[in-house]
């Protein structure tokens, strides 16, 4: 599974809804079971819920679903 280890960069990011990394890497958020694009309008998450994963793939594996926001399978 591609999970991304550096969290405080990509943290940073989803605080700032920075597109950045728009398609490079998705957040997992824990506490609600939901994935979501880099940049999506959702409140953001605590620091502690985040897991990062390079491919939809890899969230959809480590279980979460996609957030009907960003859609991030689309
Ligand atoms: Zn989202």
């Amino acid at each position: 599974m591609a999970e991304i280890i550096d969290v405080d960069h990509l943290y940073a990011s989803v605080a700032a809804r920075d597109r950045a990394y728009l398609g490079q890497a998705y957040v997992g958020v824990r506490s609600t079971g939901i994935f979501c694009t880099m940049g999506c309008p959702s409140r953001t998450p605590l620091k502690k819920n985040c897991r990062f994963f390079e491919t939809v793939e890899d969230c959809v594996a480590a279980g979460f679903r996609a957030c009907k926001r960003c859609r991030p399978e689309q």
